[in-house]
Protein backbone atom coordinates (compact mmCIF):
# COMPACT_ATOMS: atom_id res chain seq x y z
CA UNK A 1 0.00 0.00 0.00
CA UNK A 2 1.18 3.42 -0.58
CA UNK A 3 2.85 6.01 1.87
CA UNK A 4 0.30 8.25 3.53
CA UNK A 5 1.49 11.76 2.64
CA UNK A 6 -0.17 12.75 5.57
CA UNK A 7 1.78 12.47 9.03
CA UNK A 8 -1.10 9.67 10.43
CA UNK A 9 -0.64 8.15 13.66
CA UNK A 10 -2.11 4.98 15.26
CA UNK A 11 -1.49 4.29 18.52
CA UNK A 12 -1.79 0.71 20.12
CA UNK A 13 -2.37 0.26 24.07
CA UNK A 14 -3.25 -2.42 26.47
CA UNK A 15 -1.65 -4.85 29.08
CA UNK A 16 1.22 -7.61 27.85
CA UNK A 17 0.41 -10.64 26.30
CA UNK A 18 -3.00 -8.29 24.74
CA UNK A 19 -1.11 -8.58 21.03
CA UNK A 20 0.02 -5.26 20.49
CA UNK A 21 3.52 -6.09 19.08
CA UNK A 22 3.02 -8.87 16.42
CA UNK A 23 -0.47 -7.01 15.01
CA UNK A 24 1.51 -4.01 15.31
CA UNK A 25 4.18 -5.25 13.19
CA UNK A 26 2.06 -6.67 10.87
CA UNK A 27 0.00 -4.04 10.44
CA UNK A 28 3.08 -1.85 10.44
CA UNK A 29 4.57 -3.76 7.15
CA UNK A 30 0.89 -3.88 5.29
CA UNK A 31 0.03 -0.38 5.63
CA UNK A 32 3.71 1.05 5.22
CA UNK A 33 3.99 2.91 8.63
CA UNK A 34 7.17 2.97 10.92
CA UNK A 35 6.58 0.89 13.95
CA UNK A 36 7.76 2.14 17.40
CA UNK A 37 7.84 0.01 20.23
CA UNK A 38 7.86 2.26 23.05
CA UNK A 39 8.15 -0.75 25.83
CA UNK A 40 11.53 -1.48 24.25
CA UNK A 41 12.75 1.87 25.00
CA UNK A 42 11.70 1.09 28.97
CA UNK A 43 13.65 -2.29 28.06
CA UNK A 44 16.93 -0.52 27.15
CA UNK A 45 16.89 1.79 30.16
CA UNK A 46 16.14 -1.36 32.62
CA UNK A 47 18.89 -3.85 30.88
CA UNK A 48 21.50 -0.65 31.42
CA UNK A 49 20.61 0.07 34.77
CA UNK A 50 20.85 -3.93 35.78
CA UNK A 51 24.60 -3.77 33.95
CA UNK A 52 25.29 -0.96 35.45
CA UNK A 53 24.31 -3.11 38.64
CA UNK A 54 21.56 0.28 39.52
CA UNK A 55 18.93 -0.03 42.07
CA UNK A 56 16.08 0.29 39.92
CA UNK A 57 13.93 2.71 41.83
CA UNK A 58 16.73 5.14 42.75
CA UNK A 59 16.04 8.29 41.05
CA UNK A 60 18.67 9.63 40.98
CA UNK A 61 20.98 7.16 39.75
CA UNK A 62 18.76 6.57 36.82
CA UNK A 63 19.05 10.25 36.43
CA UNK A 64 22.28 9.76 36.29
CA UNK A 65 22.33 6.58 33.59
CA UNK A 66 19.73 8.71 31.53
CA UNK A 67 22.29 11.44 30.35
CA UNK A 68 24.90 8.88 28.51
CA UNK A 69 21.73 6.54 27.72
CA UNK A 70 21.66 5.63 23.42
CA UNK A 71 18.85 3.42 22.32
CA UNK A 72 18.54 2.74 18.54
CA UNK A 73 16.88 0.91 16.24
CA UNK A 74 18.38 -0.65 13.12
CA UNK A 75 15.18 -2.04 10.51
CA UNK A 76 16.17 -5.24 9.42
CA UNK A 77 14.40 -7.98 6.98
CA UNK A 78 14.04 -10.94 9.78
CA UNK A 79 13.21 -8.74 13.19
CA UNK A 80 13.86 -4.97 14.24
CA UNK A 81 17.15 -5.26 16.24
CA UNK A 82 17.73 -2.78 19.23
CA UNK A 83 20.98 -1.59 20.51
CA UNK A 84 21.51 0.07 23.72
CA UNK A 85 24.72 2.21 24.02
CA UNK A 86 25.91 0.40 20.94
CA UNK A 87 24.90 -3.01 22.88
CA UNK A 88 23.09 -5.41 20.39
CA UNK A 89 19.84 -6.18 22.92
CA UNK A 90 17.31 -7.10 20.65
CA UNK A 91 16.72 -10.57 22.84
CA UNK A 92 18.45 -9.83 25.83
CA UNK A 93 15.97 -7.18 26.96
CA UNK A 94 12.95 -9.83 26.30
CA UNK A 95 13.88 -12.11 29.18
CA UNK A 96 11.55 -12.40 32.38
CA UNK A 97 13.94 -10.58 34.28
CA UNK A 98 13.95 -7.62 31.89
CA UNK A 99 9.97 -7.56 31.65
CA UNK A 100 10.27 -7.38 35.75
CA UNK A 101 12.33 -4.43 35.60
CA UNK A 102 11.28 -2.71 32.81
CA UNK A 103 7.60 -2.47 34.81
CA UNK A 104 9.40 -1.26 37.96
CA UNK A 105 11.33 1.55 35.93
CA UNK A 106 8.64 2.47 33.98
CA UNK A 107 6.84 4.01 37.16
CA UNK A 108 9.83 6.31 37.75
CA UNK A 109 9.00 9.79 36.77
CA UNK A 110 12.99 10.97 35.21
CA UNK A 111 12.34 7.64 33.36
CA UNK A 112 9.22 8.95 31.78
CA UNK A 113 10.38 12.19 31.42
CA UNK A 114 13.68 11.46 29.43
CA UNK A 115 11.36 8.94 27.09
CA UNK A 116 8.50 10.83 25.96
CA UNK A 117 10.46 12.82 23.61
CA UNK A 118 12.26 10.37 22.01
CA UNK A 119 9.00 8.56 21.65
CA UNK A 120 7.79 11.87 20.24
CA UNK A 121 10.86 12.21 17.80
CA UNK A 122 10.44 8.78 16.48
CA UNK A 123 6.87 9.72 14.78
CA UNK A 124 8.28 12.89 13.40
CA UNK A 125 8.51 13.04 9.82
CA UNK A 126 6.74 9.44 8.81
CA UNK A 127 3.71 8.02 9.23
CA UNK A 128 3.74 5.55 12.60
CA UNK A 129 1.70 3.20 14.72
CA UNK A 130 3.15 3.75 18.19
CA UNK A 131 2.23 0.29 20.12
CA UNK A 132 2.85 1.13 24.20
CA UNK A 133 0.87 1.45 27.34
CA UNK A 134 0.45 5.51 27.28
CA UNK A 135 0.29 5.96 23.69
CA UNK A 136 -3.22 7.70 23.17
CA UNK A 137 -3.44 9.15 26.63
CA UNK A 138 0.31 11.06 26.86
CA UNK A 139 2.56 10.36 23.73
CA UNK A 140 0.07 11.52 21.21
CA UNK A 141 -3.25 12.48 22.96
CA UNK A 142 -4.64 13.63 18.92
CA UNK A 143 -3.12 10.72 17.33
CA UNK A 144 -5.31 9.77 14.69
CA UNK A 145 -6.55 6.50 15.51
CA UNK A 146 -5.97 4.90 18.69
CA UNK A 147 -6.96 1.26 19.47
CA UNK A 148 -6.83 -0.58 23.21
CA UNK A 149 -6.18 -4.47 23.05
CA UNK A 150 -6.85 -6.39 25.85
CA UNK A 151 -7.68 -10.20 26.77
CA UNK A 152 -8.10 -12.07 30.02
CA UNK A 153 -5.65 -12.78 32.02
CA UNK A 154 -5.60 -16.17 31.05
CA UNK A 155 -5.37 -16.51 27.80
CA UNK A 156 -2.72 -13.76 27.51
CA UNK A 157 -0.31 -15.79 30.02
CA UNK A 158 -0.87 -18.36 27.49
CA UNK A 159 0.68 -16.33 24.45
CA UNK A 160 3.31 -14.92 26.63
CA UNK A 161 4.19 -18.32 28.10
CA UNK A 162 4.35 -19.71 24.46
CA UNK A 163 6.40 -16.83 23.38
CA UNK A 164 8.82 -17.03 26.23
CA UNK A 165 9.23 -20.68 25.20
CA UNK A 166 10.34 -20.01 21.96
CA UNK A 167 12.94 -17.07 22.92
CA UNK A 168 14.65 -18.30 25.85
CA UNK A 169 15.94 -21.82 26.43
CA UNK A 170 14.99 -21.53 30.45
CA UNK A 171 13.78 -24.55 31.56
CA UNK A 172 12.70 -22.93 34.57
CA UNK A 173 9.83 -21.14 33.35
CA UNK A 174 6.11 -22.47 33.83
CA UNK A 175 2.52 -21.03 33.01
CA UNK A 176 1.70 -20.61 36.91
CA UNK A 177 4.85 -18.46 36.71
CA UNK A 178 3.74 -16.36 33.79
CA UNK A 179 0.31 -16.02 35.02
CA UNK A 180 1.71 -14.40 38.12
CA UNK A 181 4.12 -12.33 36.54
CA UNK A 182 1.89 -10.77 33.93
CA UNK A 183 -0.60 -10.24 36.96
CA UNK A 184 1.69 -8.16 39.08
CA UNK A 185 2.99 -6.28 35.90
CA UNK A 186 -0.68 -5.66 35.01
CA UNK A 187 -1.34 -4.07 38.68
CA UNK A 188 2.26 -1.98 38.47
CA UNK A 189 1.40 -0.87 35.27
CA UNK A 190 -2.07 0.70 35.91
CA UNK A 191 -1.78 2.01 39.46
CA UNK A 192 1.04 3.98 38.90
CA UNK A 193 0.54 7.40 39.63
CA UNK A 194 2.77 8.43 36.05
CA UNK A 195 1.01 7.87 33.00
CA UNK A 196 -0.87 4.55 33.99
CA UNK A 197 -2.27 1.74 31.80
CA UNK A 198 -5.48 2.92 30.90
CA UNK A 199 -7.46 3.69 27.76
CA UNK A 200 -8.27 6.82 26.25
CA UNK A 201 -11.41 7.91 26.05
CA UNK A 202 -11.47 7.69 22.01
CA UNK A 203 -9.55 4.71 21.79
CA UNK A 204 -11.43 1.97 20.16
CA UNK A 205 -11.33 -1.35 22.14
CA UNK A 206 -10.91 -4.47 20.37
CA UNK A 207 -10.78 -7.79 22.61
CA UNK A 208 -8.87 -10.31 21.24
CA UNK A 209 -9.19 -13.45 23.22
CA UNK A 210 -10.75 -14.87 20.32
CA UNK A 211 -9.82 -13.23 17.40
CA UNK A 212 -6.58 -14.50 15.37
CA UNK A 213 -3.96 -12.32 14.57
CA UNK A 214 -4.77 -12.00 11.37
CA UNK A 215 -8.66 -11.14 12.25
CA UNK A 216 -6.86 -8.63 14.49
CA UNK A 217 -4.72 -6.87 12.09
CA UNK A 218 -7.21 -6.84 9.40
CA UNK A 219 -9.96 -5.18 11.55
CA UNK A 220 -7.70 -2.32 12.56
CA UNK A 221 -6.62 -2.00 8.94
CA UNK A 222 -10.54 -1.61 7.88
CA UNK A 223 -10.46 1.34 10.80
CA UNK A 224 -7.50 2.59 9.24
CA UNK A 225 -8.36 3.11 5.97
CA UNK A 226 -11.95 4.28 6.79
CA UNK A 227 -10.30 6.97 9.09
CA UNK A 228 -7.82 7.52 6.56
CA UNK A 229 -9.92 8.23 3.35
CA UNK A 230 -12.73 9.50 5.74
O1 LIG B 1 5.31 -3.56 25.92
P1 LIG B 1 6.40 -4.15 26.76
O2 LIG B 1 5.97 -5.38 27.51
O3 LIG B 1 7.65 -4.38 25.98
O4 LIG B 1 6.75 -3.02 27.84
C1 LIG B 1 7.63 -3.28 28.92
C2 LIG B 1 7.21 -2.44 30.11
O5 LIG B 1 7.44 -1.07 29.83
C3 LIG B 1 5.72 -2.54 30.49
O6 LIG B 1 5.45 -3.54 31.45
C4 LIG B 1 5.41 -1.18 31.05
O7 LIG B 1 5.66 -1.18 32.42
C5 LIG B 1 6.42 -0.27 30.39
N1 LIG B 1 5.85 0.59 29.36
C6 LIG B 1 5.30 1.79 29.75
N2 LIG B 1 4.85 2.68 28.82
C7 LIG B 1 4.91 2.38 27.52
C8 LIG B 1 5.45 1.15 27.09
C9 LIG B 1 5.89 0.25 28.04
O8 LIG B 1 5.23 2.07 30.94
N3 LIG B 1 4.48 3.29 26.62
Amino acid sequence: MQKPEKNFILTIDGPSGAGKSTVSKKIAARLNLSYIDTGAMYRCVAWAAREAGLDVTCESSLQTLLQNLKIRFQASNENNLVFCNEHEVTSAIRSPEIDALASAVSSVACVRKALLPLQRAAAQYNPAIIDGRDAGTVIFPHADLKIYLDADLATRAKRRFAEQKLNTENAEIDLKSVTEAIANRDQADSSRSEAPLRKAEDAIFVDTANLDIEGVSQLIIDLYKARFNG
